[in-house]
């Protein structure tokens, strides 16, 4: 086969899909329109020695996901449990602050990595060899099916080029799939909109994280764990790292993406440290460092309709592509997981699924591959 199989997106799924691609022997090009990897799953330090805290997802459970959990043994990536021991504070509407004995374990327990969930993304990086061309800061703006290939359309910093891949596995969120990608022939109405309905998950979220010399709120007999009906945030942890040497504490920002366009980061960093003071005391207005990552004001992870909030969690389903595509592109990405959409598993699991699909369709391919009627221009 001459054309490469393309990935599209270089998040945890298409890593991954990447990967599997590899050791099946395939030559892969992998297009990123972000300058790094990783897509949703992103951890910063506040300094080359801090441990590094995650401003996108840091939470697995082992037993419910056994895809991480064997990733991460054969990758040699360490976990440790979610400090949750001590007490609990709870901020009221009207700023009082109760605080609850019990402990809220969280049930199961959650899990996260040793130098953050990023290390996971690497860790899989890592294991790319020369068969895996990889193309940052280059972004796919449309398919067109071609009599035995699809044409990508891409541009990168240096302009607009196009690249024929013998197959496709596309892992971005199906509403930005829908919003931003040319596609030809057009896919059916009922499809896009589908696309279209279905939310990213945590597209609309932000995280504040805030790094400290040492875990006074555990000195205090607090586990970190905080809720609010104050705000900004809504749900606060301890971030620490295995040994709780290396102190900070995340929240969940529950103010709503408008709200903090509106006030901006470095207001919304304020409101933030204040209303650690009212949680945890005096000692939580000098930080060593914070930070917030709005993930709506970022237009590779969330779409136009991502910006509303949103109160559940939906239940995925995997799109059917017309039949003229069905054998050239797959759907990936955590949104197109059958039974954890949503999760890192489910980027996994779908990854998994996009994979041995373009395995199986291999020997039909050229079948399949005839020109197709309207590619005979
Ligand atoms: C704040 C937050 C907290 C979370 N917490 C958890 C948690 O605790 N546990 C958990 O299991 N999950 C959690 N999640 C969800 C988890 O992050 C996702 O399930 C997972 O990272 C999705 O990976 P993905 O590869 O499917 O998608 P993405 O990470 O979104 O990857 C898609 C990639 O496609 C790229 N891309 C987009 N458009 C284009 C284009 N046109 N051309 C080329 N590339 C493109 C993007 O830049 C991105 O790199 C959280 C998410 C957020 C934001």
């Amino acid at each position: 086969m001459s054309h490469p199989i393309a990935v599209v997106g270089a998040g945890l799924s298409g890593l991954y899909a990447t990967w599997l691609l590899q050791q099946a022997g395939h030559r892969v090009l992998l297009i990123e329109a972000r300058e790094r990897i990783g897509g949703r799953v992103l951890s910063q330090s506040p300094s080359a020695a801090g441990h590094r805290l995650d401003l996108g997802p840091s939470w697995f459970w082992p037993g419910m996901n056994p895809r991480i959990e064997k990733l991460l043994k054969q990758l040699g990536v360490a976990a440790f449990p979610q400090h949750s021991r001590g007490a609990a504070v709870v901020e009221g509407q009207d700023g009082k602050i109760h605080k609850h004995q019990s402990s809220w374990e969280q049930s199961p327990a959650s899990y996260r990595m040793a130098g953050g969930t990023q290390s996971l993304v690497e860790a899989i990086h890592a294991q790319l060899d020369e068969r895996v061309h990889f193309k940052p800061q280059t972004r796919v703006k449309g398919m067109q099916l071609r009599p035995h290939a699809v044409e990508l359309s891409l541009q990168d910093p240096s302009g607009e080029w196009s690249q024929l891949a013998a197959q496709v596995i596309v892992t971005v969120p199906p509403r930005l799939l829908a919003q931003d990608m040319a596609l030809e022939p057009a896919w059916p109405d009922a499809l896009l909109q589908d696309m279209r309905a279905t939310p990213t998950w945590m597209a609309g979220q932000a995280k504040f994280v805030a790094a400290y010399p040492k875990a006074f709120w555990r000195e205090a007999g607090l586990s970190g764990n905080g809720m609010s009906h104050r705000g900004p945030m809504s749900e606060i942890h301890d971030a620490s790292d295995g040994t709780g040497q290396s102190a900070a504490l995340f929240g969940f920002v529950g103010a709503s993406p408008s709200y903090r366009a509106g006030i901006g980061q470095e207001e919304l960093q304020r409101q933030a440290i204040a209303q650690l003071v009212r949680l945890f005391g005096p000692e939580a207005a000098q930080p060593l460092w914070s930070a917030v990552q709005d993930w709506a004001q970022e237009p590779l992870t969330a779409a136009r309709e991502d910006l509303r909030p949103l109160s559940y969690h939906p239940m995925y389903e995997v799109a059917q592509l017309p039949s003229a595509w069905a054998q050239r592109v797959w759907l990936a990405g955590t949104e197109q997981s059958p039974n954890y959409g949503g999760y890192l598993e489910g980027a996994l699991e779908a990854a998994e699924i996009a994979v041995s699909h373009l395995q199986r369709s291999l020997p039909n391919l050229a079948l399949h591959s005839a020109p197709l009627a309207h590619d005979e221009e």
